[in-house]
């Protein structure tokens, strides 16, 4: 750990201005190797709003997290300069691609200085451009949390819902589909095309029942065999998660994941090639206590532990 961050982590955890962790704020790719990125945009959701409030509630609740993680030993502050980056400066709200552009084009220059990431949004629309944004030489894996497959065609008129990000991605040639796990799928739909679009992709899509019956160390060995040794992005849609325990979000579905397991899951990840995370869609008007954006902080961290573990 620098020196900075050793003394900002000495601090009462109330205290300062509450960026991502308590790390350093940084705009030059050059100060650091993992970047903690803010998107504060839900202009594409379906249904519940407030995910434009996510990175501030999240910064918020993230100055709770200290340094060493328990389970795994990892002091990612001791392997990796880690920075806040700030939020994504939006001038363009009502036109979804457009204000897609603007995330990517503030995310490109971290990636493309060979910098990993932790994003937090924002609706789950957003991991598209910051896909557009790492421009990967080869199609990535793919690791998605989430109950939905977002891998929908068009909703209201629109083919940049949060609904379809993966679509388009698979589209883009930024994901490969046959390296690609979608776990905690689940909730009733009132078509299947977008199930059936991933299953005809060749995605291994694990809905919540196979979850149940493979177990966690089962889910954890069919994502690692499916993602391999491949470059990959970790996705986590907050709402995989059981309503009961993060009720701030914008479509919940009940039947979830409890935190233990995604804890679980994420550090089950160990080791494979990620080359960034993301946690989307904490709403914080629907998260009366608090908890949602607790624990989309948390989760960000056991992101940056495992991000951290690959830049050693
Ligand atoms: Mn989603
Ligand atoms: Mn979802």
């Amino acid at each position: 750990m620098d020196a900075t961050n050793t003394l900002v982590m000495n601090q009462p955890r109330f205290c300062g201005v509450p960026t991502f962790m308590r790390a350093p704020q940084a705009a030059d790719p050059a100060d650091f190797d993992i970047g903690l990125a803010g998107v504060p945009y839900d202009g594409a959701l379906t249904f519940r709003p407030g995910a434009r409030f996510g990175p501030r509630e999240l910064r918020n609740a993230s100055c709770l997290m200290r340094a060493i993680n328990h389970a795994t030993g990892v002091d990612p502050y001791r392997l990796a300069r880690v920075a806040d980056v700030g939020d994504v400066p939006f001038s363009q709200l009502f036109d979804v691609p457009a204000a897609h552009a603007q995330i990517r084009d503030f995310l490109r220059p971290f990636f493309a200085a060979g910098k990993k990431m932790v994003i937090a949004g924002g609706d789950h629309s957003i991991t598209y451009p910051v896909l557009q944004a790492i421009a990967p030489a080869e199609p990535l894996g793919l690791i998605h949390f989430d109950a939905h497959t977002d891998t929908w065609d068009e909703f209201a008129g629109s083919k940049f819902s949060h609904g379809s990000p993966f679509r388009r991605a698979i589209e883009a040639g930024l994901i490969d589909p046959r390296r690609s796990v979608q776990i905690g799928i689940r909730g009733a739909q009132n078509t299947d095309e977008g199930w059936r679009y991933s299953l005809e992709q060749g995605m291994r899509v694990i809905f919540i029942e196979e979850v149940v019956s493979l177990g966690i160390a089962g889910v954890i060995a069919e994502a690692r065999r499916v993602v391999g040794d491949h470059p990959a992005y970790l996705s986590f849609d907050v709402d995989a998660i059981d309503p009961a325990f993060t009720p701030g979000t914008g479509t919940p579905e009940i039947g979830g994941l409890d935190t233990r397991e995604a804890l679980q899951l994420l550090r089950g990840m160990r080791g494979l090639n990620l080359v960034s995370a993301d946690v989307v869609e904490v709403s914080p008007p629907y998260d009366t206590a608090g908890n949602t954006s607790l624990v989309g902080a948390t989760l960000m961290y056991e992101e940056l532990c495992l991000l951290a573990e690959g830049c050693r």
